[in-house]
């Protein structure tokens, strides 16, 4: 399995997973030339895509969804309630390529088994995903207010995590936001803090845990050193290194793709690819 954010915050967010059988998207929160530039500058192709998933309506995850998946013939992923919110957004596209999930049912992509986690947002539903194939299991969750219970199982002990650390709680509730505003991030269906991740990571990191990124931060409320300083310190003290010494956490750049992590058997396919692009093999789809 490779995988990297392509941006991600606010502004815009998305996610490429991808393996031996193709890649997929999760959300598509950019325009789409933007989107293609940065899966490109990611190293990966985007000829390989066979699907986007959407976690919730909000315009930061589908800004480029319709776009997308009408340039490069993509289907669309996300349960009916999502297609509802997110119809008019999206625009047109011919039925085969919109494909309704359940919720509580694993569905494939690209050669992974996916299952939707439940998120707490203010969304009409949101979603985050457990991801397996290539021998490794890849959590991702950003945009909920809470770890809910089912994250709090379902990410125990992944080879990889994408997990939100939106705000540093002092510089939202001392910073410029309006009050609402900063009761919405701070509640229960809006955004993770640094430290509600870190008391999430002292359980959910095991032996198998190598990679976590930290993601979906807030441009206002929070800085890429803070956020990983706060996880770092709240882990140090409970044998994390002693457990995992291979664990390296990162910060997901706001507006680029950082280099994409390779996991698992997947290091093959990878390779492959990256052969591939250097031969001329797969060309830039305009
Ligand atoms: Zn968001
Ligand atoms: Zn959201």
């Amino acid at each position: 399995m490779f995988f990297g954010t392509l941006a991600s915050g606010s502004s815009g967010n998305a996610i490429l997973v991808g393996g031996r059988e193709g890649s997929f998207l999760i959300d598509a929160g950019l325009p789409a030339a933007r989107l293609l530039e940065n899966i490109r500058r990611a190293g990966a192709v985007p000829e390989q895509l066979r699907g986007i998933f959407v976690t919730h309506e909000h315009v930061d995850h589908i800004r480029g969804v319709g776009a997308l998946a009408r340039k490069l013939n993509l289907p669309v992923y996300a349960t009916a309630a999502i297609w509802e919110a997110m119809e008019e957004t999206v625009g047109s596209l011919p039925a085969a390529r919109r494909l309704v999930v359940a919720a509580a049912e694993d569905f494939c992509l690209a050669g992974f088994n996916l299952a939707l986690i439940r998120t707490s947002h203010d969304s009409r539903e949101s979603h985050g995903l457990l991801i397996r194939g290539g021998g490794v299991t890849l959590g991702v969750a950003t945009d909920t207010g809470v770890v809910t219970p089912d994250m709090r199982t379902k990410f125990r002990n992944c080879d990889a995590l994408i997990i939100e650390a939106n705000h540093d709680s002092d510089m939202l509730w001392r910073g410029r936001y309006p009050q609402y505003l900063k009761r919405r991030v701070a509640g229960e269906f809006g955004h993770l803090s640094n430290r509600q991740t870190g008391e999430a990571l002292r359980e959910w990191i095991g032996e198998n845990t190598q990679k976590v990124v930290l993601a979906h931060l807030s441009e206002e409320n929070n800085t890429p050193a803070l956020a990983l300083k706060t996880v770092v310190e709240m882990l140090r003290g409970h044998a994390v290194r002693e457990k995992c010494a291979r664990l390296r956490i990162r910060v997901a750049p706001r507006h680029e793709p950082h280099e994409l992590i390779v996991l698992g058997e997947e290091r093959d396919a990878y390779g492959v690819l990256q052969r591939n692009r250097m031969a001329g093999g797969f060309t830039a789809g305009g």
